[in-house]
């Protein structure tokens, strides 16, 4: 690789908080620590550095919080929440890799930008919301929050959660600093939770919206808009799979653009899970030409050498 060449990163939620509900601070931090190997074994290699990461439990967490205190602390909305979360994770990672690097022998820096993402204000996903997020809400309370406006349905385990819209980012509002940062070599984490929604108002300029962006198409926005050579989705699973859960499902070391929206359309991939892995990827391969590889969080170093995961290309070649 050439020195100066970028990778964006995106971390799954597993990578910072392992599966199942509830996961206390120390955990949180734990996790962190343990997940950051790749990315040290990257940063050792060279590369210019971005991470956008999830915030799923940290969210949920936020919301049972400011519900729970309502009649004593005004409760905050969903757009201050994606920035709070993106603080307080950004904080857990650029303690945990600071260290993680120091011990490696590398004296690269480590920041964090909260980031907002530029979304369409008319965007059908903000007047129907499909996300959900948050934990399952007991149903002796979900009629208080409907009376309240917030929109809350069964998810697919029959679970009351709470529905948000999500747009799609059109653009990262912070790019040019966090290309400055990049470029000089810090590792920058941004876009974390997909980033705090915003659109342009005539009258009053940028305001938030509360909805949420995915976090792996805000990552492929700003590997797109960073002229990142590389995007690298870590999850829990090695790569992707056709027939996925079946006893004769099998990884694919290459998905091209076409067969990866044939499959998409033909509901191959987890809806809000590797469908929007597959679409952020597929659609930095379309834009960029660029790079982009889904595999499993410990495997980072060997996807980069082509020796692990799913990387998503052009055509057959
Ligand atoms: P993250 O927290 O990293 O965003 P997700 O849970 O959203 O992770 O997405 C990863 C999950 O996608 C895997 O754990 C797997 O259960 C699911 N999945 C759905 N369809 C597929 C597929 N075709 N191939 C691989 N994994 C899939
Ligand atoms: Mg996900």
């Amino acid at each position: 690789m050439n020195a100066s060449e970028t990778a964006v990163i995106a971390l799954g939620g597993n990578a910072l908080s392992p599966a199942g509900e509830h996961c206390t601070i120390a955990e949180q931090f734990a996790h962190t620590r343990e997940s950051l190997g790749a990315i040290v074994d990257l940063a050792l290699d060279g590369w210019d550095l971005c991470l956008v990461h999830g915030n799923g439990p940290q969210v949920g967490d936020e919301l049972v919080r400011n519900e729970l205190a309502r009649e004593e602390v005004s409760p905050l909305p969903l757009g201050v929440l994606v920035a709070a979360t993106a603080g307080w994770i950004g904080y857990m990672i650029q303690q945990s890799l600071e260290n993680a690097l120091r011990l490696a022998g590398s004296d690269r820096d480590v920041a964090t930008v909260i980031t907002q993402i530029r979304v369409a204000p008319n965007d059908p996903a903000l007047s129907a919301p499909t996300k959900f997020i948050g934990h399952g809400i007991p149903e002796a309370r979900v009629q208080a929050l409907l009376d309240r406006g917030i929109a809350v349905k069964k998810d697919a385990r029959g679970r009351f959660r709470r529905v948000v819209g999500s747009p799609a980012p059109v653009a990262v509002h912070e790019v040019g600093v966090i290309r400055r940062l990049v470029r000089s070599g810090t590792i920058v984490i941004a876009g974390g939770g997909g980033g705090a929604p915003i659109y342009y108002d005539g009258a009053r300029g940028w305001e938030g919206v509360d909805a949420v962006v995915d976090k792996d198409l805000a990552a492929a926005v700003l590997a797109r808009d960073l002229g990142a050579s590389l995007l690298m989705i870590l999850t829990d699973v090695d790569g992707v799979y056709l027939d996925y859960g079946k006893p004769q499902q099998r990884m694919l070391e290459t998905l091209t653009l076409t067969d990866a929206a044939r499959l998409d359309a033909a509901g191959a991939f987890g809806a809000g899970s590797m469908a929007p892995k597959v679409r952020a990827a597929a659609d930095f391969v379309r834009h960029t030409g660029g790079r982009a590889i889904i595999t499993e969080l410990a495997r980072g170093r060997e996807a980069v050498r082509g020796a692990a995961g799913t990387t998503i290309i052009a055509e057959n070649a």
